[in-house]
């Protein structure tokens, strides 16, 4: 049942019978049948009206008790109004209808991510691009930013290194030292040279077992009649070329 339903259930103007939704059929014709029809007749200015004065008024017999607990139960849990009942007497006919009518249940995690998502600043650097600033040093434009992100499917098709280039641009990559966040039992130490910390930079770039790597990388870049140029992190994994390249 969606937010409108719910908002239409259980506003006081609705008929009890709206609330076989949650509660079974047989159980609300005790109320029906003694002249309860509508949802505000169980509730006053102190909140849900207890039993036995219902009883009293409307000769509500007992046997209607398991079925009083389930409605005030499901009134309590889907409006807003059961804390400020409880800790006030001060709620009005107004603001109980101004509550039924509000969002019933808080937002969930997704909702709250689209919201977070639609409300990021533009200007606000997101984490992966600010951390690979630091790593590397420079200060990367949004022009920058594109040429990483589209330039490597200019250069393959494969959606495997694609999909890879990508996890590493983001920060998706999991290294010894990352894991190690998540799970402390495991060790932070570089899993090629064992010697230090394995952080992303370190892995790719700084350990000395990776060097024959770059070094195969250079052979065939000078095989290619490439002009040579520095090997630096932005070029290496942000596949940013230096401007004698990129022109
Ligand atoms: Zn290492």
């Amino acid at each position: 049942m969606g937010a409108v339903g719910y908002r239409n259930t259980f506003h006081p103007k609705s008929p009890i019978l709206a609330l076989r939704a949650v509660v079974p059929d047989t159980l609300l014709k005790h109320w029906h049948e003694a002249g309860i029809t509508r949802i505000s007749q169980l509730i006053n200015d102190e909140g849900i009206i207890p039993f036995p004065d219902l009883q009293i008024q409307w000769q509500i017999p007992n046997c209607a008790i398991f079925s009083y607990l389930q409605l005030k139960s499901v009134l309590n849990a889907h409006t807003t109004l059961s804390q400020e009942m409880r800790g006030s007497a001060s709620v009005t006919p107004h603001l109980l209808i101004e509550r039924c009518w509000a969002s019933p249940t808080k937002p969930k995690a997704l909702t709250l991510c689209y919201k977070s998502w639609q409300e990021l600043s533009p200007n606000k650097p997101h984490p992966h691009k600010a951390q690979w600033e630091t790593d590397c040093g420079v200060t990367l434009t949004e022009g920058d930013w594109l040429h990483a992100l589209n330039d490597l499917s200019k250069w393959t098709k494969c959606y495997s290194h694609i999909e890879a280039h990508k996890k590493l641009l983001y920060h998706w990559y999991m290294t010894p030292q990352r894991l190690h966040r998540i799970f402390p039992t495991t060790s932070p130490t570089c899993w090629r040279c064992n010697s230090t910390t394995g952080t992303l930079i370190h892995l790719w770039c700084s350990c000395g077992d990776v060097q024959p790597l770059w070094t195969t990388v250079r052979l065939v870049l000078d095989e290619l009649g490439i002009p040579r140029f520095l090997l630096t992190k932005t070029t290496c994994l942000l596949l940013l070329l230096p401007a004698l390249l990129s022109s």
